[in-house]
Protein backbone atom coordinates (compact mmCIF):
# COMPACT_ATOMS: atom_id res chain seq x y z
CA UNK A 1 0.00 0.00 0.00
CA UNK A 2 1.54 2.91 -1.52
CA UNK A 3 -0.07 5.26 2.13
CA UNK A 4 1.69 8.44 1.42
CA UNK A 5 0.63 8.93 -2.10
CA UNK A 6 -2.29 8.17 -1.63
CA UNK A 7 -2.57 11.06 1.31
CA UNK A 8 -0.61 13.40 -0.91
CA UNK A 9 -3.99 13.11 -3.62
CA UNK A 10 -6.71 12.95 -0.96
CA UNK A 11 -4.56 16.74 0.55
CA UNK A 12 -4.52 17.87 -3.35
CA UNK A 13 -8.58 17.34 -4.20
CA UNK A 14 -9.38 18.59 -0.54
CA UNK A 15 -7.07 21.48 0.09
CA UNK A 16 -6.50 20.53 3.43
CA UNK A 17 -2.62 21.08 4.49
CA UNK A 18 -2.19 18.51 6.89
CA UNK A 19 -4.03 15.13 7.52
CA UNK A 20 -3.98 13.86 11.25
CA UNK A 21 -6.37 11.24 11.71
CA UNK A 22 -8.12 11.29 15.30
CA UNK A 23 -10.99 9.36 14.76
CA UNK A 24 -12.12 6.65 12.88
CA UNK A 25 -15.45 6.39 11.33
CA UNK A 26 -16.77 2.78 11.10
CA UNK A 27 -19.83 1.51 9.00
CA UNK A 28 -21.76 -1.40 10.54
CA UNK A 29 -22.53 -4.01 8.16
CA UNK A 30 -19.78 -5.90 6.08
CA UNK A 31 -17.25 -3.96 7.91
CA UNK A 32 -17.93 -4.96 11.87
CA UNK A 33 -20.35 -7.47 10.79
CA UNK A 34 -20.71 -10.46 8.49
CA UNK A 35 -23.98 -9.66 7.88
CA UNK A 36 -24.25 -8.48 4.24
CA UNK A 37 -24.81 -12.14 3.10
CA UNK A 38 -28.28 -12.14 5.21
CA UNK A 39 -28.94 -8.27 4.51
CA UNK A 40 -29.11 -9.33 0.64
CA UNK A 41 -31.61 -12.46 0.96
CA UNK A 42 -33.88 -10.83 3.48
CA UNK A 43 -34.75 -7.34 1.15
CA UNK A 44 -34.95 -9.77 -1.92
CA UNK A 45 -37.27 -11.88 -0.04
CA UNK A 46 -39.20 -8.85 1.93
CA UNK A 47 -39.71 -7.10 -1.55
CA UNK A 48 -40.44 -9.81 -3.45
CA UNK A 49 -43.29 -10.56 -0.86
CA UNK A 50 -44.85 -7.29 -2.56
CA UNK A 51 -44.15 -8.03 -6.28
CA UNK A 52 -41.06 -6.31 -6.14
CA UNK A 53 -38.33 -7.92 -8.04
CA UNK A 54 -34.71 -6.81 -6.64
CA UNK A 55 -31.59 -8.75 -6.99
CA UNK A 56 -28.79 -9.45 -4.47
CA UNK A 57 -26.13 -7.69 -6.62
CA UNK A 58 -28.63 -4.70 -6.70
CA UNK A 59 -28.56 -4.79 -2.60
CA UNK A 60 -25.19 -4.29 -2.40
CA UNK A 61 -24.66 -1.53 -4.62
CA UNK A 62 -27.76 0.37 -3.05
CA UNK A 63 -26.00 -1.07 0.52
CA UNK A 64 -25.91 2.14 2.97
CA UNK A 65 -29.44 3.69 2.44
CA UNK A 66 -32.09 3.87 5.42
CA UNK A 67 -34.97 1.23 4.62
CA UNK A 68 -37.18 3.79 3.31
CA UNK A 69 -34.78 5.03 1.06
CA UNK A 70 -34.04 1.49 0.03
CA UNK A 71 -37.77 0.44 -0.54
CA UNK A 72 -38.34 3.88 -2.47
CA UNK A 73 -35.30 2.84 -4.95
CA UNK A 74 -36.91 -0.54 -5.26
CA UNK A 75 -40.68 0.87 -5.68
CA UNK A 76 -39.30 3.46 -8.37
CA UNK A 77 -37.08 1.70 -10.87
CA UNK A 78 -39.65 -1.53 -10.69
CA UNK A 79 -43.44 0.36 -9.98
CA UNK A 80 -42.67 4.35 -11.25
CA UNK A 81 -43.69 5.27 -7.63
CA UNK A 82 -42.38 6.18 -4.13
CA UNK A 83 -43.96 3.66 -1.80
CA UNK A 84 -46.54 5.00 1.07
CA UNK A 85 -45.38 5.45 4.68
CA UNK A 86 -47.21 2.41 5.53
CA UNK A 87 -45.56 0.02 2.61
CA UNK A 88 -41.99 1.24 4.02
CA UNK A 89 -43.34 0.19 7.21
CA UNK A 90 -44.25 -3.30 6.27
CA UNK A 91 -41.62 -4.25 4.07
CA UNK A 92 -38.86 -2.76 6.56
CA UNK A 93 -40.29 -5.33 9.70
CA UNK A 94 -41.48 -8.23 6.74
CA UNK A 95 -37.12 -7.75 5.79
CA UNK A 96 -36.10 -7.40 9.52
CA UNK A 97 -38.44 -10.40 10.89
CA UNK A 98 -36.70 -12.55 7.58
CA UNK A 99 -33.17 -10.94 8.44
CA UNK A 100 -33.79 -12.38 12.16
CA UNK A 101 -34.99 -15.11 10.90
CA UNK A 102 -32.27 -16.28 8.44
CA UNK A 103 -29.15 -14.43 10.26
CA UNK A 104 -26.03 -15.96 11.21
CA UNK A 105 -24.15 -12.91 11.86
CA UNK A 106 -20.61 -13.46 12.58
CA UNK A 107 -18.08 -10.58 13.63
CA UNK A 108 -16.11 -9.62 11.18
CA UNK A 109 -12.79 -11.16 11.46
CA UNK A 110 -10.14 -8.79 12.58
CA UNK A 111 -12.28 -6.12 13.87
CA UNK A 112 -12.34 -6.72 17.55
CA UNK A 113 -8.29 -6.32 16.90
CA UNK A 114 -8.85 -3.01 14.48
CA UNK A 115 -11.17 -1.21 17.12
CA UNK A 116 -9.13 -2.89 20.87
CA UNK A 117 -6.51 -1.45 19.16
CA UNK A 118 -7.19 1.95 18.04
CA UNK A 119 -8.97 2.23 21.87
CA UNK A 120 -6.14 1.98 23.12
CA UNK A 121 -3.98 4.36 21.52
CA UNK A 122 -6.70 7.29 22.53
CA UNK A 123 -7.82 7.30 19.04
CA UNK A 124 -11.96 8.22 18.98
CA UNK A 125 -14.12 5.37 17.58
CA UNK A 126 -17.69 6.28 16.00
CA UNK A 127 -19.82 4.19 14.66
CA UNK A 128 -21.79 5.45 11.47
CA UNK A 129 -24.73 3.52 10.20
CA UNK A 130 -27.83 3.19 7.70
CA UNK A 131 -28.93 0.36 9.88
CA UNK A 132 -32.03 0.79 12.03
CA UNK A 133 -31.87 -3.47 12.70
CA UNK A 134 -31.90 -3.46 16.23
CA UNK A 135 -31.26 -7.06 16.26
CA UNK A 136 -27.73 -5.82 15.11
CA UNK A 137 -27.74 -2.39 17.32
CA UNK A 138 -27.58 -4.15 20.64
CA UNK A 139 -25.46 -6.82 18.64
CA UNK A 140 -22.59 -4.17 19.07
CA UNK A 141 -22.18 -4.26 22.72
CA UNK A 142 -21.87 -7.55 23.26
CA UNK A 143 -19.74 -8.07 20.50
CA UNK A 144 -17.37 -5.07 21.18
CA UNK A 145 -17.65 -4.40 25.06
CA UNK A 146 -17.19 -0.91 26.24
CA UNK A 147 -16.70 0.62 22.64
CA UNK A 148 -19.82 1.58 22.02
CA UNK A 149 -22.66 3.94 23.43
CA UNK A 150 -24.80 5.77 22.37
CA UNK A 151 -22.57 8.85 22.61
CA UNK A 152 -20.00 7.76 19.68
CA UNK A 153 -23.03 6.30 17.72
CA UNK A 154 -25.07 7.39 14.45
CA UNK A 155 -27.96 5.26 13.18
CA UNK A 156 -30.86 5.58 11.16
CA UNK A 157 -32.60 7.09 13.80
CA UNK A 158 -30.06 10.19 14.35
CA UNK A 159 -30.23 11.11 9.98
CA UNK A 160 -32.45 13.03 7.79
CA UNK A 161 -30.97 12.01 4.54
CA UNK A 162 -28.79 9.15 5.28
CA UNK A 163 -25.84 7.62 2.68
CA UNK A 164 -24.84 8.50 -0.06
CA UNK A 165 -25.27 12.71 1.57
CA UNK A 166 -22.47 13.18 3.47
CA UNK A 167 -24.82 13.86 6.76
CA UNK A 168 -24.12 10.77 8.69
CA UNK A 169 -20.40 11.41 8.31
CA UNK A 170 -21.08 15.16 9.36
CA UNK A 171 -22.50 13.62 12.23
CA UNK A 172 -20.17 11.42 12.90
CA UNK A 173 -17.34 14.49 12.82
CA UNK A 174 -19.45 16.28 15.21
CA UNK A 175 -19.83 13.27 18.09
CA UNK A 176 -15.99 12.24 17.58
CA UNK A 177 -15.06 16.57 17.93
CA UNK A 178 -12.76 16.54 15.03
CA UNK A 179 -12.19 18.17 11.45
CA UNK A 180 -12.65 15.94 8.29
CA UNK A 181 -8.94 15.82 7.87
CA UNK A 182 -8.51 14.25 11.13
CA UNK A 183 -10.60 11.15 10.63
CA UNK A 184 -10.95 8.27 8.55
CA UNK A 185 -13.91 6.65 7.03
CA UNK A 186 -13.91 2.80 6.46
CA UNK A 187 -16.77 1.49 4.47
CA UNK A 188 -17.62 -1.22 2.39
CA UNK A 189 -20.15 -0.09 0.03
CA UNK A 190 -20.30 2.15 -2.77
CA UNK A 191 -23.07 4.51 -1.38
CA UNK A 192 -21.07 4.58 2.07
CA UNK A 193 -17.84 5.59 0.13
CA UNK A 194 -19.55 7.99 -1.58
CA UNK A 195 -20.65 9.62 1.90
CA UNK A 196 -17.64 9.36 3.25
CA UNK A 197 -15.75 11.24 0.43
CA UNK A 198 -18.61 13.92 0.32
CA UNK A 199 -17.72 14.42 3.58
CA UNK A 200 -14.06 15.47 2.92
CA UNK A 201 -12.91 12.54 5.17
CA UNK A 202 -10.37 10.09 3.99
CA UNK A 203 -12.38 7.08 2.92
CA UNK A 204 -10.63 3.53 3.58
CA UNK A 205 -12.85 0.89 1.65
CA UNK A 206 -12.82 -2.94 2.75
CA UNK A 207 -13.83 -4.92 -0.08
CA UNK A 208 -15.84 -7.30 1.77
CA UNK A 209 -19.21 -8.32 -0.46
CA UNK A 210 -19.79 -9.00 -4.18
CA UNK A 211 -19.26 -5.77 -5.82
CA UNK A 212 -16.00 -5.12 -8.21
CA UNK A 213 -13.24 -3.02 -6.50
CA UNK A 214 -14.11 -0.37 -9.46
CA UNK A 215 -17.46 0.13 -8.11
CA UNK A 216 -15.33 1.43 -5.34
CA UNK A 217 -12.85 3.51 -6.91
CA UNK A 218 -15.54 5.16 -8.92
CA UNK A 219 -17.24 6.47 -5.52
CA UNK A 220 -13.58 7.98 -4.97
CA UNK A 221 -12.22 5.73 -2.39
CA UNK A 222 -8.70 6.47 -1.29
CA UNK A 223 -7.66 3.01 -0.91
CA UNK A 224 -9.56 -0.11 -1.53
CA UNK A 225 -8.19 -3.24 0.68
CA UNK A 226 -9.71 -6.40 0.50
CA UNK A 227 -10.51 -7.35 3.94
CA UNK A 228 -10.73 -6.50 7.43
CA UNK A 229 -7.62 -8.74 8.04
CA UNK A 230 -6.01 -6.34 4.98
CA UNK A 231 -6.77 -3.24 7.52
CA UNK A 232 -5.26 -4.58 10.23
CA UNK A 233 -2.21 -5.45 8.87
CA UNK A 234 -1.91 -2.17 7.23
CA UNK A 235 -2.83 -0.58 10.91
CA UNK A 236 0.29 0.76 11.90
CA UNK A 237 1.20 2.26 8.20
CA UNK A 238 -2.02 4.03 8.86
CA UNK A 239 -1.28 5.08 12.41
CA UNK A 240 2.18 6.25 11.41
CA UNK A 241 1.23 9.10 9.40
CA1 LIG B 1 -21.86 -1.37 4.99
Amino acid sequence: MEMHSKVQEYLQKTGYKSFTPKAFLFDMDGVLFDSMPFHAKAWKQALANVGVEFDEYTVYLNEGRTGKSTVNEAFASQLGREATDEEIKNIYEDKANIFMSIAKTQPMPFAKEVLEQLAQLGKKIVLVTGSGQKSLLSKLNETYPTIFSPENMVTSFDVQYGKPHPEPYLMGLQKAGVNPNEAIVIENAPLGVHAGVAANIFTIALNTGILKDEVLAAEGANIILPSMKAFYENLPEILNL
